[in-house]
This record gives structure tokens, sequence and C-alpha cells, in this order.
């Protein structure tokens, strides 16, 4: 059986080599998805040097936090947001990567907490529109950081994508790309954006030569995840599954 540490000391060999291979210079950040993860595996894989931790459902995000209090953790908020989640979410969370609407944006705003930096924001864009309902469009896009840019208490990062899983390595490639041009774009127009968050554990190498500087893998580092239900389900029964 593979563990943990060896999950991740292989990704961080991947993420050098697709680095070398393709000739990117940027730092590649690696965000740890740990939903439907325990707290103990998370404090494994922070006890091998794992530091950015990914949540999609907010009851189950704070469990885990208060257990984990005494580990210096980067919380990122990851999973679609409903609006009556966001001031828990703005008072829990360093990032949200999962921001696709000014209304959300606002609320996140106003609700972050005086006492703490910044809250750190990626615009969550659709790339396979017939296939997920979340994310901004491609063409709202610059509109959007514009007005986020704006909102006191928000720091605009970049950009995340989720889209759909292709085997060929060639077709996730051109998935990326109209990405990784809008994330050019918004990088010569905000100079506190660095942050392009695409690549899972199927795709990341692809992310990779397409210029991600952060990928968000769960599969790969902790295994198949043993729970199959849908977002939905998740986020009402997570309080009581841990
Ligand atoms: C679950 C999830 C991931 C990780 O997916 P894997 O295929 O397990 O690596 C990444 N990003 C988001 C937004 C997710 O919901």
């Amino acid at each position: 059986m593979t563990t943990l540490l060896q999950s991740l000391s292989h990704i961080h060999q991947q993420i050098d080599e697709a680095k070398r291979r393709y000739h990117r210079i940027q730092e590649v950040k690696l965000c740890a998805v740990s939903k439907a993860q325990s707290a103990h595996a998370i404090q494994r894989a922070y006890q091998a040097g794992q530091t950015i931790f990914g949540e999609n459902y907010l009851q189950e995000a704070l469990k885990k936090q208060s257990e984990l209090q005494d580990c210096k953790i980067e919380w990122h908020f990851i999973g679609p947001i409903q609006s009556n989640k966001t001031q828990q979410i703005a008072q829990h969370f360093s990032w949200v990567q999962s921001v696709d609407r000014l209304k959300i944006a606002q609320r996140l705003s106003s609700a972050r907490p005086e006492y703490l930096p910044d809250l750190n924001i990626c615009l969550q864009v659709n790339v396979s529109q017939e296939q997920s309902k979340s994310g901004a469009n491609q063409d709202e896009v610059l509109d959007l950081a514009l007005q986020i840019n704006r909102l006191p208490r928000l720091k605009l990062r970049g950009l995340m994508a989720i889209p759909a899983p292709m085997t060929d390595f060639e077709k996730q490639r051109d998935q990326f790309k109209p990405l990784a041009s809008l994330f050019e774009v918004l990088k010569s127009q905000y100079k506190e954006v660095d942050t392009l968050s695409i690549g899972m554990s199927d795709d990341y190498l692809a992310a990779i030569a397409e210029g991600a500087t952060m990928i968000r893998l769960g599969t790969a580092i902790f295994g198949k995840r043993l729970m199959t239900k849908s977002p939905q389900q998740t986020e009402q029964d997570a309080s009581t599954w841990l």
C-alpha cells in the first residue's frame, strides 16, 4: 500500500519533472483537497509538510478546523457557495477559490473581519458550459474582476477552474489554454494577481504544462474517496458523518 508520505513525495517529484519538461519556471503550489477525509488524515499530511488544504463543504470544514487548531494550515474554500454561508466562509478561510458572481464577493467582503488579513479570492471560470453550472462565463471574467477588485477586504489573486474530465493529454491541455490566456490578461491588469488554480489528480501535468501556479489534488494524495454522495447531499449531512 502506498503511504501518504510516498504519495506526496511522488507528486512533488512529478511537479518538478513537469516544470522542467515544459520549461515552466513559475512556482506550483499544492492544495491538498481534503473533502471526505478525516481530521486525522489531514494531520498526517500536515506532519509530512503539507500546509494548504482545500475544503468543499462548510460544516465539514468547520468541524475539522476546530480539531486541527494547533496546525498552521492555510484553508482554502473550493466548493459551491450558497449566500447564507458567506459569513462563516469569510471568517474561517484564508482563500476562497470558488467565487463566480458579484453578489457572493460583496457578501464575503462585508463579512471579512477587520482583524484578519484580506481574504484571497480566485474567480471560478466555467470552461465546459454543458457540464457544469458553476463558474462565471469566460466573457464575464474581466468585468467581474474589475468589480471585485474594488471591494474592501478582498484580494483578487486569480482564476480557478474545474474542466470536464478527459483522458487525452493534449485535449486536457486544450481545455486549459483559454484560461491561461485570460490569466495573462488579468495579470497584466492587477499586480496582486498571481494564481492560476487549474489541475486535479487526473490532469495536473497538463495543467502545469499550461502554466498552473496551483494544483488541487485529492485522490492522488489521499486515495479514492469513500463518500460518493452528491455535493448537495453532502452539504446537508456533512455535520453528522464525521
Ligand atoms: C474534489 C475536488 C478536487 C480534487 O479532485 P481529485 O480528482 O480527487 O484530485 C479539486 N478541486 C475541486 C474544486 C474539487 O471539488
